[in-house]
């Protein structure tokens, strides 16, 4: 298949990869030389401008920071929409607001083309290993025409529902997840400061009723599991800075629909202090730190 592929970041440049290697024509652009240069390396192509990128194309896929970013690429002053052949199908994986997600999908509609959202889970690992989840929102035979491309990039492939839908399961897992990091942080360091070993401590938690993903796969304390981002000084794995861009979306859903998120709230603000105390750079599982009182 002939895809035009829209920000090779850390997620974008080994989803684009993967296209390649499963024997697709992939035409990358992004606003950083260096890293179309890394893409074309691993066998994509560079489209000159963003214009040049979508003509032929049979998919458009887009992986871009914002939401700002994603209305730029489409309906900004060079925006792309317009020049996107209307038998293509396009296929915005960015993690973005859902209102945003849906106006792009309409106004897509509006021209005769057709826009799915397929946020993603998985991390950096997951797509360099191609293990990706996809949470789409659009019509079932957009996600359906989407799926056997999508699994070249993942293994599992989700239809919340309609437009949109994607963005906002994305948005309620990750919240879910920063409020069971966060209270699983703060469950060890309760733990280790009564004088329990935090390994001990992890190991009984994880077989009660306690127990939860971010205990059983990725233990937030120091030395408990040898591949967690807290073994390896919190680096790698899924940046502060991301997970408070996924909690200022929850937020922002919660006051649209005027629904109480109080636990979602409290996460936000205690990784926003997380972040503004210098961590942004550092892996989520570092909120660990700041329940520190004694050790950690
Ligand atoms: P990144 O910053 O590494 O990559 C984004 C890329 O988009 C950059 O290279 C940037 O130059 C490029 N870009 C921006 N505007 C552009 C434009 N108009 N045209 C072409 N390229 C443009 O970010 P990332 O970590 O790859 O994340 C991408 C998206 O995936 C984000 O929405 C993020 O929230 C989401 N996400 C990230 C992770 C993760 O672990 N990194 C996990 C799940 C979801």
């Amino acid at each position: 298949m002939d895809i035009a592929f829209f920000g090779v970041g850390n997620m974008g440049g080994p989803m684009a990869a993967n296209l390649v290697k499963a024997g697709h024509r992939v035409r990358v652009f992004d606003l950083v030389p260096a890293l179309v240069e890394e893409a074309v390396e691993n066998g994509a192509e560079a489209a000159p401008d963003p214009g040049r990128a979508v003509s032929g194309a049979e998919m458009v896929i887009s992986m871009l920071p914002s939401a700002q970013a994603v209305e730029e690429l489409y309906l900004g002053e060079a925006g792309i929409l317009s020049a996107i052949d209307p038998a293509s199908l396009i296929v915005d994986c960015s993690t973005i607001d859902a209102a945003t997600a849906r106006k792009l999908s309409a106004l897509a509609g509006e021209s005769g083309r057709t826009m799915i959202d397929a946020p993603v889970s998985g991390g950096v690992g997951g797509s360099r290993a191609g293990t990706l989840t996809f949470i789409c929102g659009g019509p079932e035979a957009a996600v359906e025409r989407a799926r056997p491309l999508l699994e070249v990039m993942g293994r599992n492939v989700f239809r919340a529902g309609d437009s949109g839908a994607g963005q906002v399961a994305k948005i309620c897992n990750n919240m879910l997840l920063a409020i069971l990091m966060a209270g699983t942080a703060e469950a060890l360091q309760l733990g280790v400061d009564n004088g329990l070993d935090p390994a001990v401590l992890s190991q009984v938690m994880a077989e009660s009723s306690g127990s939860n993903w971010a205990l059983k796969v990725y233990n937030p304390w120091p030395g408990v599991m040898e591949n967690a981002p807290a073994s390896n000084d919190y680096r790698g794995g899924f940046g502060v800075k991301l997970m408070n861009k996924d909690l200022g979306l929850a937020l922002q859903s919660a006051l649209a629909s005027r629904s109480s998120t109080p636990m979602g709230a409290l996460a936000r603000s205690l990784y926003a202090l997380h972040a503004n105390a210098g961590n942004e750079a550092l892996d989520f599982s570092s909120i660990q730190r700041l329940y520190a009182s004694r050790s950690a």
